[in-house]
């Protein structure tokens, strides 16, 4: 099979916002912001941070006038070309946060558990359907060594009060069949799948029906405080604000603070064309989990409702100067890499092809999870940087935001994962050096049984890191 050949026969788009014959949910591009104007609160990017955080202010102060300006339209980011595993954890994981928030990991389990219950009763109070589905997450070992590491995590996850269960190699196949598979770790209630275009345009229809206003098209250039109010300035056009919360991510702008703290990791992602009835039964996967495998640089994957499989991560690029653009998005070497492991995993399914590929990129920190700033007495807020896994966490980051722009004083706003920021990137072309070096050295531990060099073993007594 010519993988190359496979993959570039699939379309170069996004799979969730360009299936066919079902854009019909998709929301009209908004005129652009031509004129001068002024807003209680100004939200500049229309992904799940800026989405959740004008549904979530809107609600509380329906009188508050609220408006979104977003560079290109609603969902253009990662928030549209994800894979939809939309988890409990706000910290990359529970070893992630134990490692950088050992006294607070329980609240904020708690808070991350109480944020998905929460997202899910608001979709279905506002009659979003984001084709939900409570399946919980596995992730397998395909060495030996992780197999210990799934124990150890199993072990630890069950300490603090998750439902997670470990899978021998029967039990592990007997959910999905793979022959890579010798060992998994089902976490029954931590995460739901999620059709994260549809969410996205959810979100928005909420936002427009409670009078929320969107300008699209319109890049926010700068942001300029006065005694009275922000000029948030577009080229043509601009809001006097009294409150602003900026929900750019990955594109780490208009605020120049956020660049010192994100940086656009490019992931990739391949949607195959819908499966067989015998296909899928080759697979098992009848309760259609969302899954990973655990190596450093891993892979996540699942079912699609017309039961495609997105297949997507490994492979984790980084360009020089936060290089952020459509030029990185048609990686074929990375797509055809992938493919491959799609086949390593899943033989069974030789011969099935991908419709879809497209790549995104991820606001990453050096703690793998959500950084926060303000700026301008307060009066301008950010929430950036959930790394890979931020369908869930940015409505609990938007939520932060809004109360560090209202100066609400919450048990969200005293925890030491919202007050002290993750150490800052270096600048160029130092950046560049550091982040190519250690990509070499995640995937060299990856090789030697997970056995960390030098480096990675500095940076983990630092406690900075790099993932996607
Ligand atoms: C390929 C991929 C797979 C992923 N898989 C998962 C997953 O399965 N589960 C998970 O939890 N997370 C996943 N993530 C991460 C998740 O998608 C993000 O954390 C989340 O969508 C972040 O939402 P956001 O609103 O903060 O950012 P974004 O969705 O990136 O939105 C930022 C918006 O700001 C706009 N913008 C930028 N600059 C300006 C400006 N100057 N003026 C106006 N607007 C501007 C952009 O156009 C964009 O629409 C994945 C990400 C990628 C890329």
């Amino acid at each position: 099979m010519d993988l190359l050949e496979l993959v570039k026969a699939a379309k170069p788009a996004v799979y969730w916002t360009e299936r066919d014959g079902d854009n019909s949910l998709a929301p009209e591009a908004q005129p652009a912001l031509t004129h001068s104007t002024a807003a209680d609160l100004v939200i500049i990017g229309s992904g799940f941070t800026g989405l959740w955080a004008a549904l979530q202010a809107k609600e509380e102060a329906p009188g508050r006038q609220v408006v979104v300006l977003e560079a290109e339209t609603a969902g253009f980011g990662a928030s549209t070309r994800n894979g939809g595993f939309c988890e409990a954890s706000l910290t990359h994981g529970l070893d992630n946060g134990l490692s950088h928030w050992p006294d607070e990991i329980d609240t904020l389990l708690e808070m991350g558990e109480q944020n998905l219950e929460e997202l899910i009763e608001t979709l279905d109070r506002l009659n979003i359907d984001a084709n939900v589905e409570r399946t919980g997450q596995i992730s397998f070992a395909t060495e030996p060594w992780q197999v210990d590491d799934l124990h150890e995590y199993v072990k630890t996850s069950v300490d603090h009060g998750e439902d997670v269960v470990f899978l021998d190699r029967d039990a592990a196949k007997a959910e999905v069949n793979s022959p890579t598979y010798l060992a998994g770790a089902w976490d029954l209630d931590g995460a739901a799948m999620v059709d994260p275009g549809l969410l996205t345009w959810g979100l928005r229809r909420a936002c427009v029906d409670l009078g929320i206003e969107f300008y699209d098209g319109t890049r926010v250039t700068s942001i300029e405080a006065n005694p009275s109010s922000l000029t948030v300035r577009s080229e043509h056009g601009q809001i006097a604000a009294q409150r602003v919360v900026v929900a750019t991510n990955a594109w780490a702008e208009p605020e120049k603070q956020i660049r010192r703290y994100v940086i656009p990791i490019y992931d990739h992602v391949l949607m195959t064309e819908p499966l067989s009835t015998q296909q899928l039964s080759s697979l098992g996967w009848e309760n259609r989990q969302g899954l990973a495998d655990s190596a450093n640089q891993f892979h996540y994957y699942r079912l699609s409702a017309d039961n495609r499989i997105l297949w997507g991560g490994y492979d984790a690029n980084y360009y020089k100067g936060n290089g952020i653009g459509h030029q990185y998005e048609a990686q074929t070497d990375s797509h055809t890499k992938i493919a491959g492991h799609f086949f390593e995993t899943f033989p069974q399914l030789e011969g099935l092809g991908f419709s879809h590929r497209w790549a995104g990129p991820i606001g990453t920190t050096s703690k793998f999870s959500a950084a926060f700033g303000t700026k301008h007495d307060n009066r301008l807020a950010w929430a950036a940087g959930y790394t890979g896994l931020g369908v869930g966490a940015s409505r609990w980051g938007a939520r932060v935001a809004l109360d560090l722009v209202d100066g609400v004083q919450s048990d969200r706003t005293q925890l030491k994962m919202v007050r002290k920021r993750p150490m800052p990137f270096p600048p160029e072309p130092i950046r560049n050096v550091v982040v190519q070096f250690t990509r070499s050295q995640i995937a060299k531990a990856d090789d030697n049984k997970g056995e960390q060099g030098l480096w990675l073993k500095l940076l983990d007594s630092l406690g900075v890191g790099f993932d996607s």
